[in-house]
């Protein structure tokens, strides 16, 4: 059973300028993930550079980087039975003019580079973001009193 699977979503310093972290936050509950993880924060720019290490030396790494050092940040970690892919299916494309209606990116959206949250890409990316961001200590494991109907 993969209900313990784990996800990193964030919401970017877009979204929280914006006032839209509990909206964001709310789909993942309302589908019934688990939030075992949250923190705001301003992250430096070494920690962006090990999150998007796959994107350094692209040409639109530095301004990313720059704006995602703007404003702070709502870190979350999210666990449920295929979070990972359904998170990615919540958040919508990656340019929100191709994400669909009803999707965080196609709802709230209209710039690549101001997509208003992230959200790993595997299970892998996963467990090395949420590594990345948060301190073993500071998840945690609670039992919810809706598991049994949602599962
Ligand atoms: P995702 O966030 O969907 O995993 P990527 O990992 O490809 O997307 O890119 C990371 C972030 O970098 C995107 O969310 C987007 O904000 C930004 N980005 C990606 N490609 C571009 C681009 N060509 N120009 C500007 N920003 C980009
Ligand atoms: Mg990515």
């Amino acid at each position: 059973m993969s209900q313990t699977e784990r996800t990193f979503i964030a919401v970017k310093p877009d979204g929280v300028q914006r006032g839209l972290v509990s909206q964001i936050l709310s789909r993942f509950e309302k589908r019934g993930y688990k939030l075992v993880g949250i923190k705001m924060l301003n992250a430096s720019e070494e920690l962006l550079t090990q999150h998007y290490a796959e994107h350094v030396g692209k040409p639109f790494f530095p301004k990313m980087v720059s704006f995602m050092m703007s404003g702070p940040i709502v870190a979350t970690v999210w666990e449920g039975k295929d979070v990972v892919k359904q998170g990615r299916t919540i958040l919508g494309a990656t340019n929100p003019l191709s994400s669909a209606p009803g999707t965080i990116r196609g709802d709230f959206g209209i710039d690549l580079g101001r997509n208003v949250c992230h959200g790993s890409d595997s299970v892998e990316s996963a467990e090395r973001e949420i590594n990345l961001w948060f301190k073993s200590e500071e998840l945690t494991s609670w039992e919810s009193n809706q598991s049994k109907w949602i599962y």
